[in-house]
């Protein structure tokens, strides 16, 4: 502590900033970093694999989550700690880059970690161990190379797709229905893909989901669902080679800007009234109708009087459509957005193939599907499910899908899921780590002992005996010298892989462990931790 004076002579004391800190030192930083890793990693666990639990999670403001996904668990879990960050930002990377196995990054981390807590206690340094996970690292994804297989799909070869798809769709809650799911995701996938370019943009495909229905009734339009029905009970529910007049300006006579009075006294002023407000309106649907638009998609709302004679004029009209969702009328229709009657011009007009109104069950609510689209590939996937916790999950569920299905059309590579290939390359590691002499082969040994623990996992979640159940598949492994053999988590009677068709894509499997290793070997070279003290 210090006194110094400010330029008035006030006197003031400094407090030096370390004062203030609780520190923590060389080993004691590492374990406390390493202990705060392993507890994230630790709960989602649990969550891996086709049989792994779903977690519930209750936000501040009550609202509920239930979801098996990594990602969102961990985005939606308040941590405080750091290091646990560290962990929610590599989830968050592997979901940024690839989209799924967001679950299996983080409890690779965690075993990572372990494997280094104990290296550490036995007196190897931390720098060791992160060399040797870096070699062990590369040598893992040189082998996952080796074991990938190509598979060919095309437009009309989807099969292959869908399987992978399916995998993933697996393990989530969604499980009951990933075939249709995951056919619903590949049309999607290729329906807005560059095949040429293999490439695909994914903000062509929307996803909207609507409580109620069965989760089977989910599927897949190509074009754009509107949360809206048409004006007036009485008009066509379906209007087929639609031209659509998109309008952001509103049915109804101008109102004057400033304060007016105006005094009606007799029966014949309120008739004049009256008929100047209706031929208004009568000029309004002529310019519409006069341009050659079947159908009237508006911002603003009509009043009855416009709304019945909209019907009578046989011009179906929506109303209050939102500004994001007319742009994209706008977008896939190819029309234009008119901010005046006066600008209306028969090439300002969207076109679609069909446009229909669709009811829900007994219930009231009513969708708009715009489909067919003139000049758009944008198609949307539409969510049902028994409540807004399935909805959103199933949401998340196709998001994986989707990511899945764009990387496959990226780089067509594959390997094999259920733990298979982390038991191959475990045992690549291991025999490799015999060629480096120093303590490097301590850390490149346990690297492999951490590949492991994702199988191990699989198998525990799966209610198996995880020791037993992965030295038996690891010795056949090397016995018959089939990398493709995995844990048999459905009890389908087999554990090759292959014959079970649990694919998983080349690039998210590699992407898992290098992600895994550069946060670990991050975590390890921390030696110092500085926080603000709680007083
Ligand atoms: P992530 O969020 O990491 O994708 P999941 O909970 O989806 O986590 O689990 C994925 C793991 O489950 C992968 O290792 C995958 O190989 C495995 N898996 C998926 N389906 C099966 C199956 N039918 N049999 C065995 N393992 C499976």
């Amino acid at each position: 502590m210090a006194l110094a004076f400010d330029e008035f002579g006030r006197p003031f004391v400094i407090i030096k900033e370390q004062d203030q800190k609780v520190r923590l030192r060389g080993l004691d930083a590492q374990k406390a970093n390493i202990a705060s890793g392993m507890a994230v990693s630790r709960i989602l666990r649990t969550s891996l694999g086709p049989k792994g639990m779903d977690k519930m999670l209750q936000s501040p403001d009550g609202d509920v989550t239930t979801t098996n996904d990594g990602a969102t668990i961990l985005e939606q879990m308040d941590v405080d700690n750091q290091i646990a960050k560290l962990l929610v930002e590599l989830s968050r990377s592997q979901d940024y880059e690839i989209g799924d196995g967001t679950t299996g990054v983080v409890v690779l981390a965690g075993a990572l970690l372990e494997q280094a807590q104990k290296l550490l206690e036995r007196g190897v340094h931390p720098i060791r161990v992160a060399e040797g996970y870096e070699t062990a690292s590369r040598i893992a994804v040189e082998n996952l190379e080796k074991i990938a297989q190509r598979f060919d799909f095309g437009v009309n070869n989807i099969e292959p797709l869908v399987q992978t798809c399916m995998t993933t769709l697996s393990s989530k809650i969604v499980n009951r229905c990933k075939r249709s799911l995951a056919e619903i995701s590949v049309k999607a996938v290729l329906a807005v893909a560059d095949l040429e370019r293999k490439d695909v943009n994914l903000d062509l495909i929307k996803v909207e989901g609507k409580v109620g229905g069965k989760l089977e009734d989910t599927e897949l339009i190509y074009g754009i669902l509107v949360d809206k029905e048409m004006s007036h009970p009485q008009m066509p529910k379906q209007i087929e080679d639609a031209k659509i007049a998109i309008l952001t300006c509103p049915f109804e006579p101008p109102k004057p800007k400033t304060k007016h009075k105006m005094d009606i006294d007799t029966v014949e002023k309120f008739q004049t009234l009256r008929k100047q407000e209706q031929q208004y309106f009568n000029n309004m649907v002529q310019k519409c109708k006069g341009v050659g638009a079947t159908l009237v998609i508006c911002q603003w709302g009509f009043d009855d009087e416009a709304n019945h004679l909209l019907m009578h004029r046989d011009l179906p009209a929506v109303r209050w459509v939102g500004g994001v969702e007319l742009e994209l009328i706008a977008i896939a229709t190819g029309g234009r957005i008119v901010p005046r009657f006066e600008e209306l011009t028969p090439e300002k007009l969207g076109k679609a193939g069909l446009v229909r109104e669709k009811a829900f069950g007994t219930t009231k609510d009513r969708m708009l599907y715009v489909e067919h689209c003139a000049n758009s590939r944008a198609v949307t996937i539409f969510i049902r499910g028994g409540n807004k916790m399935m909805v959103e999950e199933t949401k998340r569920s196709i998001h994986d899908a989707l990511c899945v299905a764009r990387n496959l059309i990226r780089n067509n590579s594959i390997v094999y899921g259920g733990g298979s290939s982390e038991i191959s390359c475990s045992i690549s590691v291991e025999a490799a780590a015999d060629r480096y002499p120093g303590v490097e082969q301590y850390a490149i040994r346990a690297f492999a002992d951490a590949l492991d623990s994702v199988p191990m996992a699989l198998a525990e979640n799966s209610g198996l005996q995880p020791i037993e159940t992965l030295s038996a598949v690891k010795s056949q492994q090397i016995k018959e010298n089939n990398p493709y053999c995995g844990i048999d988590c459905n009890d389908a009677g087999t554990n090759d892989m292959r014959e079970q068709n649990v694919f998983e894509t080349l690039i998210g499997k590699q992407q898992q462990i290098l992600l895994a290793t550069q946060v670990v070997k991050m975590i390890l070279k921390i030696d110092d931790v500085i926080s603000p003290s709680d007083f």
